[in-house]
């Protein structure tokens, strides 16, 4: 194994059990270890700082991994952390629920590695030479912990390019997925398109957003922006909302939408569904003059890193500008951020300064974040990415 030492004074955040160590920390790298591979992390006094995979393409240079020198990074190893990443996310999965994100990368210690779970499949994220490199491995542990029919690779480009890595979307053991399969979340049955469908195919991480915002709509007439296969319309309509109406630019996730409402039986006639661009509908709206009760805002990330924090602050503005005036006199905005380049108190200066603009007084009545199957180490902030508020427009 080679050992790679730090420059004087670069150890403070691995020692704090920060998993990266930038490229620019690194004072010797003793030997010539491959892409991917287990290194071991030395401060510049040569105290042992943590195993973590190395990466020559990366920013990231290191991303570490494990913190006690004792230990062996082997098959076992990674045995007992799949083990425990899957444990803890038991209590999710109950008669109500068969889809959660059973594993979250350096959240679970292993990072590069998303695993979710749909119903009897599995599908993967591999975003990191070091987990490309033992996947073999962890595609059998996976099989004998939980014996699913397949599991399908459904890795995001850009993330993988970063480190190096071709672009591979695949079956990786077991059967191919049904076109469309249905999923089950808090008793609401979806398809999801995984060989398709956007990230892994279905947005899990809003879970209990969407339920909790739902006990906000009975009676409501509810607008859902960017809705994809509609969590948020279809939580509304279980729980009685008066209509819906939900916007999203992709037709497949319009299609699926409309599926969506036949698997649950619910009145078709309740729901609009808009095909668009969000920015264009609402200003379409703004125009007819017609207003909501609930407003749900839920756009993809606009903030990729903090270089593109200030066009992403102004489009959320704006967005959250317009979806203020859309609403009647104390009507309900949900609007989330799942930037985490943006943090909770980014987030609401900028919805502070929507409000000013759209010349309404706001009230936060409760604050959303991600659910406990996406955790945050507290040593790993970078891991929180999606928040909201629930507002109350005057
Ligand atoms: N609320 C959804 C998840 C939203 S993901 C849920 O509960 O599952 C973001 C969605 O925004 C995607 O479906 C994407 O197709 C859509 N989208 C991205 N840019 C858009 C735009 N400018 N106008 C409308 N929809 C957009």
């Amino acid at each position: 194994m080679v050992d790679i030492i730090l420059k004087k004074g670069k150890e403070k955040a691995a020692i704090q059990r920060h998993p990266w160590v930038f490229s620019g920390a690194l004072e010797k790298v003793k030997g010539k270890p491959e892409d991917g591979d287990v290194v071991k992390v030395f401060a510049f006094d040569n105290e042992f700082l943590g195993y973590g995979y190395f990466n020559s393409n990366s920013r990231v240079a290191v991303r570490l991994l494990e913190w006690d020198e004792k230990q062996v990074i082997d098959r076992s190893w990674y045995q007992n952390r799949l083990k425990q990443a899957i444990a803890s996310r038991k209590f999710i999965l109950t008669e109500e629920t068969n889809t959660c994100r059973l594993v979250f990368s350096e959240a679970d210690f292993l990072p590069g590695l998303i695993v979710d779970k749909y119903a009897d499949f599995l599908s993967l994220q591999i975003l990191s030479s070091g987990i490309e490199k033992v996947k073999t491995d962890i595609v059998e542990v996976l099989r004998s912990e939980l014996n699913p029919k397949g599991i399908f690779d459904k890795s995001d480009a850009t993330a993988r390019g970063h480190e190096g890595l071709p672009i591979e979307n695949g079956l990786l053991w077991g059967e191919n997925p049904p076109e469309f399969l249905e999923v089950k979340e808090n008793g609401i049955v979806y398809n999801i398109n995984i060989a398709e469908g956007q990230k892994s195919g279905f947005y899990c991480d809003q879970r209990d957003n969407r339920k909790i915002l739902a006990s906000y709509t009975k009676g409501k007439k509810v607008l859902d922006c960017f809705s994809y296969s509609g969590g948020f319309s279809l939580n509304s309509l279980a729980n009685g909302a008066e209509a819906v109406t939900s916007v999203d630019s992709s037709a497949l996730a319009i299609d699926t939408l409309k599926q969506n409402i036949d698997l649950n039986k619910f009145e078709a006639a309740k729901v609009t569904t808009i095909q668009s661009d969000v920015n264009k509908q609402l200003r379409a709206f703004k125009d007819s003059g017609e207003l909501f009760d609930v407003i749900v805002l839920d756009p993809p990330k606009y903030a990729p890193s903090r270089s593109a924090l200030d066009r992403a602050a102004r489009a959320y503005k704006d967005l959250n500008r317009l979806g203020m005036l859309l609403l009647k006199p104390g009507g309900l905005l949900a609007t989330f951020s799942c930037s985490g380049a943006v943090d909770i108190e980014t987030f609401k200066q900028i919805i502070a300064w929507a409000a000013l603009d759209a010349g309404k007084e706001v009230q936060i009545i409760k604050q959303f974040c991600q659910p406990e199957d996406h955790p945050v180490r507290i040593s790993f902030s970078e891991g929180e990415y999606l928040k909201g508020l629930l507002l109350r427009v005057l």
